[in-house]
C-alpha cells in the first residue's frame, strides 16, 4: 500500500495526570485505507482514536488533515466520524430518525435526507428495518445502525472504536466481512480499532501494534505477521515460539546462536556484531516435524524431540514438542496430516529463514 497521506500526527503525546497513555505518536493514515490499531486494553489505542476525533486534545504533539492542522478543532469542525461499541444510540427513535440524525442537525433538505437514508440503510443491509426501533433490534443490526449513523456524514475519516466487542463471536466474524465489503464500496479512509488479532488480520490492509502508548509496529498485515520487529510484535499477532539465545558468531546470511546447550542458525539481523543476547521468533506453522529423518538439502535446523502434549483445534494440531535441552516447542500440523501421537519420537526441523530474528 501507500499512496497519499490523508492523515498524520506528529509527535503526540497524552498524559491524564500522571499516566502517560500515549507517547510519541507520528502516524501517517493514507486515503482510502483500512487500517487497523491493534493492542491489548490500556496501551492508548482510544485515546489516540479520541484526539483524531477531537473528543480529546493531546497534551503534546499536531493531527494533520489534508495538511490542515486540525488539533483543536472541536469534533464537529473535523471530517471525522465515530462508532463506539456501546452504541450511543437513541433508543426511543427508529432506525431511519437514528441515521437521519446528523443530516437534520445539518439543516439537509428532507429529501435528500430520504434520499440518502435509503442509500445507506440498503448498504449496510438493513432497509426492511427503516421504521423500526431501535429497541426492537438485535445487537448485530443495532451495530449496522451505528455504523450507517457515522458512515451517511460521508467522513473524510470513519474512526471505529471496537465497534464490534460485544457481539458473539460468530455474528462478529459475518460482520467483518460485511465490513470488508462496506469499506470498499464507500471508498473512504476507516481506522478500526481492537484488541483481536484475528480481527486485526481479517480486516486490515495495514495494521499498527499499540502497546504501552506506543506504536512498536507498524505495516501491511502480512509483513507485520511474518517480519515482526519486536518481541511484543512477534507475540502478541498470532502464535508464535520466542527462543532466546546468545550469539556464537555471525556469517553474511545467517548467525549461530546457542540455545541452552543446541546450537540454531538463525537470519542475520543488522546490530548483532555488538550484541550477545538474540531472540528468535520462531511460528508453530513453520517448523516441520516427522518420523522419518527428512531429506532437506541446505543450511537446517533438526533435532530429536518427542511429543509430550498435543490440542485438536479442529482445522489443525497443535504438537508440544521436547527437544533433547529440555525445552518445549508448539508445533502446527494440518489435522489432515496429523498422525502422531503423545509419546512419539519425531525429527523437528525449519530451514533458518522461517524464523525472525530479533535484538532488543
Ligand atoms: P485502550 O483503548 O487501548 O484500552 P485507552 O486509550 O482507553 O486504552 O487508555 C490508555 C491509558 O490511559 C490507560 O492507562 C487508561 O487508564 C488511561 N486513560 C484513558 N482515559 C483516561 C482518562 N479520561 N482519565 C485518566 N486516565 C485515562
Ligand atoms: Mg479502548
Amino acid at each position: 500500500m501507500g499512496g497519499e497521506v490523508i492523515l498524520k500526527t506528529v509527535d503526540i503525546w497524552k498524559w491524564f495526570g500522571k499516566v502517560l497513555a500515549l507517547r510519541e505518536i507520528n502516524l501517517e493514515v493514507y486515503r482510502g485505507e483500512l487500517l487497523v490499531l491493534l493492542g491489548p486494553s490500556g496501551s492508548g489505542k482510544s485515546t489516540l482514536l479520541r484526539i483524531i476525533g477531537g473528543l480529546e486534545f493531546p497534551s503534546r504533539g499536531r493531527v494533520y488533515m489534508d495538511g490542515e492542522d486540525i488539533t483543536f478543532y472541536p469534533p464537529y469542525k473535523r471530517d471525522t466520524s465515530m462508532v463506539f461499541q456501546s452504541l450511543a444510540l437513541f433508543p426511543h427513535m427508529t432506525v431511519y430518525d437514528n441515521v437521519a440524525y446528523g443530516l437534520k442537525i445539518r439543516k439537509v433538505p428532507k429529501d435528500e435526507i430520504d434520499r440518502r437514508v435509503d442509500e445507506i440503510l440498503e448498504l449496510v443491509k438493513i432497509r426492511e428495518l427503516r421504521d423500526r426501533k431501535v429497541t426492537q433490534l438485535s445487537g448485530g443490526q443495532r451495530q449496522r445502525v451505528a455504523i450507517a449513523r457515522s458512515l451517511i456524514l460521508n467522513p473524510k475519516v470513519l474512526l471505529l472504536d471496537e465497534p464490534l466487542g460485544a457481539l458473539d463471536l460468530k455474528l462478529r466474524k459475518e460482520l467483518h466481512v460485511e465490513l470488508k465489503r462496506l469499506h470498499k464500496e464507500v471508498g473512504n479512509t476507516w481506522i478500526f480499532v481492537t484488541h483481536d488479532q484475528e480481527e486485526a488480520l481479517t480486516l486490515a490492509d495495514r495494521i499498527g501494534i499499540m502497546n504501552s502508548g506506543r506504536i512498536e509496529q507498524i505495516g501491511d498485515k502480512w509483513d507485520v505477521y511474518e517480519r515482526p520487529s519486536k518481541m511484543f510484535v512477534a507475540d502478541f499477532i498470532g502464535e508464535t515460539n520466542i527462543i532466546q539465545g546468545s550469539i556464537k558468531k555471525a556469517y553474511k546470511d545467517y548467525i549461530v546462536i546457542d540455545w541452552r546447550g543446541i546450537e540454531l542458525y538463525v537470519p542475520f539481523i543488522e546490530g548483532c556484531e555488538g550484541s550477545k543476547e538474540i531472540y528468535l521468533s520462531i511460528r508453530p506453522e513453520n517448523i516441520s516435524i516427522s518420523k522419518t529423518r527428512p531429506r532437506v538439502t541446505g543450511k537446517l535446523n533438526l533435532f530429536n524431540g518427542e511429543i509430550i502434549d498435543e490440542i485438536f483445534k479442529g482445522s489443525y494440531v497443535t504438537y508440544y514438542i521436547k527437544l533433547p535441552n529440555k525445552e518445549v516447542l508448539r508445533v502446527t500440523v494440518l489435522t489432515k496430516d496429523a498422525d502422531f501421537d503423545v509419546g512419539d519420537k519425531v525429527f523437528v526441523y525449519w530451514k533458518p529463514r522461517m524464523g525472525v530474528s530479533i535484538i532488543e
